[in-house]
């Protein structure tokens, strides 16, 4: 191993780490990114890898890199929303940058120089890649843990409810006193119960494309109750207020459990993410249908998040952990409906979304 190289690569640092920044920092998911998140743990790895090649000059061979820094920078890249071929391109940019340096000071690598430096970075590559695959299925099993409990959560309420009423029922022998209220309770939960499962049928639809039409005439205030009926224990246990100012009478010729499922997905989502305040689910006639909003006194969506919250399974950590389907779902099935939904938000005081769909729809495009 020429000792050259090992020298020229210490002078050169800064401007190895420079040619790196310069590369890396012009990719798309950089480009709003602060110097200090590009550059992150990058000068560390530099040091490593310029330490392993003065090594390999003693050792004459290859040499192992630790695989501290490297974790550490395949951890914070998962955190900026990176994917895997991103993580990928800053390593072959770190390869570049090496060579394109010591091009230019005229340092024309051997066979053994050559294959330290590779050895080193792809030491580093994969120190860096197994890590942010770790760390990714780690946040997929709890978005997965975390989805099963909310649905037993939802699922407990109105299933104590059917036992207890059924309970008084039986007790109730005459059936005179509290018979038919408990009949009355039993059908409201066993129709939130049904709902929610068609919910989750419908999503699973969504997101396998595959999901089915059925037209009928939909009472748009009935819809509402029914969705707000699933979701008012969990206001109440947050000390929320959940209002709802729909005029009777609108009438939708629409798939029923679909719209349920959009509405029940944006009230969800404005409960979950307001810690305090007020929950509305309004709508007004238009010309040629009607818009729904749910709006929020919540924690709101920043500005450059907000062009993101449709994706399906956003990357960065600086949306929630959720299961990261719900915004993804409901776009897709507004669009089957023959709609357009739009999310308009301020930071800290609240967000609003707004579904308009037509008033008939009978062929889903
Ligand atoms: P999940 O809630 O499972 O993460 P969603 O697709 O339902 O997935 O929501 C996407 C992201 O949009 C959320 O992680 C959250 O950051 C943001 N978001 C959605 N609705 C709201 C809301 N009403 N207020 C604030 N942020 C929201």
């Amino acid at each position: 191993m020429d000792p050259s190289v090992t020298a020229e690569c210490l002078r050169q640092r800064d401007a190895i780490i420079e040619e790196w920044f310069q590369r890396v920092s012009k990719r798309p998911v950089a480009r709003s990114l602060s110097r200090l998140s590009i550059l992150n743990n990058m000068p560390g790895l530099v040091d490593q890898i310029i330490n392993a090649l003065g090594r390999a000059q003693v050792w004459h061979g290859a040499v192992d890199i630790p695989r501290e820094i490297a974790e550490e920078h395949g951890e914070s890249r998962l955190k900026l929303g990176y994917g895997l071929i991103e993580l990928g391109e800053e390593y072959n940019s770190l390869r570049d940058a090496f060579l394109g340096v010591l091009d230019s000071a005229g340092i024309v690598l051997n066979n053994a120089a050559a294959s330290t430096l590779h050895g080193a970075i792809d030491q580093a590559h994969r120190a860096g890649v197994e890590h942010y695959i770790r760390r990714r299925e780690e946040q997929l099993r709890d978005r997965q843990s975390d989805f099963l409990a909310r649905l037993v959560h939802d699922f407990r309420s109105p299933l104590s409810t059917i036992l207890a009423s059924v309970e008084l029922i039986r007790r109730d022998e005459s059936f005179s006193k509290g018979g038919p209220k408990n009949l009355d309770r039993i059908e409201r939960a066993s129709r939130r119960l049904l709902l929610l499962i068609e919910g989750q049928l419908a999503t699973e639809a969504a997101l396998a494309g595959n999901l089915q039409y059925q037209a009928e005439e939909v009472n748009l205030s009935l819809v509402t109750e029914d969705v707000l009926a699933i979701l008012q224990p969990r206001a109440d246990e947050k000390g929320i207020r959940l209002q709802e100012e729909i005029p009777g009478g609108i009438l939708l010729r629409t798939d029923r459990l679909l719209l349920g499922q959009v509405l029940q997905n944006l009230v969800d989502n404005a409960l979950k993410y307001t810690p305090v305040g007020t929950v509305w689910v309004r709508a007004s006639e238009t010309g040629s249908g009607v818009r729904i909003t749910v709006e929020d006194t919540g924690r709101g969506i920043a500005p450059d998040l907000l062009p993101a919250i449709f994706d399906m399974y956003r990357r960065s950590e600086h949306f929630s952990p959720g299961r990261g389907v719900g915004l993804a779902v409901v776009k897709t099935i507004v669009s089957f409906l023959g709609g357009t939904l739009l999310a308009e938000s301020e930071l800290g005081k609240g967000s609003r979304f707004s579904v308009c769909l037509p008033r008939a729809h009978s062929v889903p495009t």
